[in-house]
Parts: C-alpha cells; structure tokens; sequence
C-alpha cells in the first residue's frame, strides 16, 4: 500500500511520538506535542546535527539567541515589512487560503468546487498577511512594547555577528549554528508536524568572503543532501531544487530547496540560501553598529556573504519517519517497522527476558539493561507475549532486541534479533555491548 500520512499519524499517537496539542480541549489543528519517542527521535536529529555543523568542524560556533528581541531587529530585516503571504478569502464558505498554495489548501480539495457542493469558490483579491506572532512586553496592556515571536533563528545570528566573530577568533569563511523555537502564523498550517505554528529550526549562517559566496552555495547543497543520506534517507526520496527568480526571498540572491517526496508530494524540507550582505549591511545601517571583518593584520575590511543552511526539525523527523516506515508479510502476519537508522532510532536496543515473571531471566535481564543504559538509550521490557514485545520495538524502531531465555542461564549468552532482516543470532552476554555500539 501507498504511504499515507494518515498511517504516520497513527503509528506517532499509537506509540506516542506525537500527539494532538491540548487534546482534551478538542485539540489546536496545528499545533503538537511530543511524547517520549518523539523526543528522543527530535533530539537525536538535533545532535547528528550540531555534530555535523559544530563538533566535527573547527569552522563553526554555536549560539543561543532570545526568542524574543528588540523589535527593530525585525524591521531592520525586512520581516515587518515583508514576511507575508498572499491571503485569500472565501466569500462563499468563509474558509481562508494561501493564494500560492490552493493546491494543498486544507479542505483538500482545490477550492474552486467545494466538497459536495456544486457553487464555485468565490475568493477575494489576495491581500498581504504579515505571519509573525505579536505580543507585548510590559506589565500594562496599553503601555506595553510591541514585540514579535521570532520567525526564524537567523537574525538572532546577524546582530551577534560583532560578539562573536571578535570571541570566537575566527575568519571568514566561518559559521555560526543554532537550533531553536520559531513561531509563524501560517494561513495554511497544516500536514501533521510538516507546517505548524511553532516549530524548531536548525540554522547556520556562513560568512565567507563575497568571492567565494558562489562556491560556498554549492558546498552547503551539497553537505546538506549527504547528511540526510549518511542517515538513511532513500536518495530517490530527495532531490534539489532551485529557485526561479520569482521566488526567491526579499533578501536572497539564490536559494534551492532541498526536497523530500512525503506521502503529500515533493516538498521542502530544507532550504540553502545565499543571503549576500542583506543582513550585516541591513543592521549596520539600523543599528549605527559595524557589522564587517576588520583583517587586524592587513587593516583589510569588508561586510561577508551569508551562506545559509535553514532546516526544519520536525519536517526532518517527519521526513526520517517516513522514509523508515515499511509494512511487511511475515509469515501470515503484517508487521508494521520503523526501518530508522541506529543513529537517530529512539531506543538503540531492548533486553526483554523471555518469561517476565522468571526471577533468574529477570534479574539476568535486567543486569545487562543496566550494563548498557549508561552508554546507550535502552529499554527493558518484560510485559506481555515475546512477539507482541517484539512487534511493539518494530514500530517504535528499535534495530536491536536481545532476550534473555533458559539457554542465557546455562551458558551466558543471548539473542540478538535484528530489526531488519529479523535474522537471530546467538551471542555471548559479553560481546553484547561491543555488538550494539558497533
Ligand atoms: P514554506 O515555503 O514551506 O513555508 P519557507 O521557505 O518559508 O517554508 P524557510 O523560511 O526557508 O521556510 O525556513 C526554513 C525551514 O524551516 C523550512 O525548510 C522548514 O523545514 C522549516 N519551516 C518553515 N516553516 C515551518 C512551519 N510552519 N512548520 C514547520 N517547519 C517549518
């Protein structure tokens, strides 16, 4: 059968990845929340990152701006006045559209014919709707300063740039990473986690001289595609796509998506622009502060190029989630797997000793939970038939189980079952940690 999201959303509430947000209140549409393997999945994306941006490179800093910041940032990067989509009315069933989406506008159907209805849609001019969240900052209502939810991490990067190029004893071509809350108030949210209204970005703004601007674009296409490659994702299932000129964003000189084909159709999961010097040259010019390279050498100085990784969190989980799910015959039965690599899989392995109630086994089987728990993230489980256990770790994605039965007491060792090829093997209690670090 064909992928559905339907089939990810019911496996993500059924083992608790994802659940709708604020539920017993009939739920908020787009907004989620994320259960115990949900976070362990999220976070385990977020750390393959921050490793392939800041642990592996000596080019790159981290950095953890303010959710919130003085918002004349926004109005120096153009976001006051430009981050808005074309909204669309509709006068007959009052449901409102992204004039540049009516594809996958949300009654699912192409608004101009209305389910089981016979009347055209009769849509409005589109108008230009701002999408970042306001609120205010003060204790009174009417006094209060007005200030905006970020809508993306990058410009808390930008007006760092001063603070940390001169502590971070770096030179261009260098980078500087961050991973955090943005919040949009989209038209349309909607897809499960792939377009909500807050949501966690991974960015990393590269400053590089402006002559290798070019070559430092097609650099980051390219190390962006393999890191989703290195961790599993199909490469027929990505591809990238470049910007027409029409599309391109109010400060981008270039842009290609990387796209991911989920069950709703190539879409994007990530996007490489390259900014030029919109924005140092935006905030210097705002902020009266030089944001340049000043060469302490040469006296050399210059305003770099931003080459900018910008990706999802939750769309990448989203994408990994999707590409490991599988639905097999084994035998007479259908299993349902998560197929994720190891490196991003919630719970590398589970020690589940055959008989639950047998004190040896147990006290064997939880030995050696407890041997692997401070190295790895393991689970011990002893509740219920062996097979439905099995089954449960399938489509959570565990790619190891190790059962503990009679034979463990008599000679120390134990089965390793695969989640893939489900080939056991036989292996010396000893030689367990070795095997599933490998
Ligand atoms: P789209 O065209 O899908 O709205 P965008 O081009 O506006 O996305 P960017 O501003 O480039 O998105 O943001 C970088 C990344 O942040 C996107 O590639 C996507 O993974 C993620 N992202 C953006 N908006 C949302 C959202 N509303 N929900 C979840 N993730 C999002």
């Amino acid at each position: 059968d064909a992928l559905t999201m339907d089939k990810i959303v019911s496996l993500c509430k059924r083992r608790g990845f994802v659940f709708p947000s604020s539920e017993i209140y009939g739920g908020l549409g787009s907004s989620y929340d994320y259960g115990h393997y949900g976070v362990l999945l999220k976070e385990n994306v977020k750390a393959r990152w921050l490793e392939a941006m800041v642990r592996e490179r000596d080019d790159i800093v981290a950095l953890d701006s303010a959710i919130i910041l003085h918002p004349q940032v926004w109005e120096a990067s153009g976001h006051v006045g430009g981050f808005t989509d074309p909204l669309v009315d509709c006068r007959f069933c009052k449901k409102r559209f992204r004039a540049d989406q009516l594809d996958d506008a949300q009654c699912g159907k192409r608004p101009s014919k209305h389910p089981g209805e016979t009347d055209d849609c009769d849509l409005t001019e589109a108008r230009q709707f701002n999408l970042m969240f306001e609120t205010r900052v003060g204790p009174v209502e009417e006094t209060g300063t007005k200030v905006y939810l970020r809508p993306e991490t990058a410009q808390g990067i930008f007006v760092n740039f001063k603070n940390v190029a001169q502590l971070a004893r770096r030179r261009p071509p260098f980078g500087i990473a961050q991973v955090g809350k943005s919040f949009r108030n989209e038209i349309t949210p909607g897809n499960f986690i792939f377009r909500t209204l807050e949501f966690e970005q991974m960015e990393m703004e590269f400053f590089v001289p402006p002559a290798e601007a070019d070559e430092w674009y097609r650099y980051w296409i390219e190390e962006r595609r393999a890191w989703y490659l290195r961790l599993g994702i199909r490469e027929s299932h990505l591809r990238v796509r470049p910007h027409d000129a029409d599309e391109l964003s109010h400060y981008s000189s270039a842009t290609s998506d990387i796209e991911y084909l989920y069950p709703i159709g190539w879409s994007e999961l990530e996007g490489i622009a390259n900014r030029g010097d919109f924005d140092l040259t935006a905030h210097t010019r705002a902020s009266g502060t030089k944001l340049e390279w000043v060469d302490s050498a040469t006296g050399e100085r210059y305003t770099p190029y931003v080459i900018e990784p910008a990706a999802g969190l939750n769309r990448s989980m989203l994408a990994f989630l999707c590409d490991a799910y599988d639905e097999e015959l084994v035998g007479e039965r259908e299993r349902t797997v998560l197929r994720l690599h190891p490196l991003v899989a919630p719970v590398k392995a589970a020690v589940l000793p055959l008989l639950g109630k047998d004190a040896e086994m147990a006290g064997r089987a939880r030995a050696l939970y407890e041997e692997l728990r401070r190295v790895l993230s393991v689970e011990y489980d002893d509740n219920g038939q062996i097979g439905r256990r099995y089954r449960r770790q399938d489509e959570i994605g565990t790619p190891w189980a190790l059962t503990i039965d009679e034979q463990t007491l008599e000679d120390d060792t134990v089965t390793l079952r695969d989640r893939d090829s489900l080939a056991q093997e036989r292996l010396p209690l000893g030689r367990v940690r070795e095997r599933v670090l490998d």
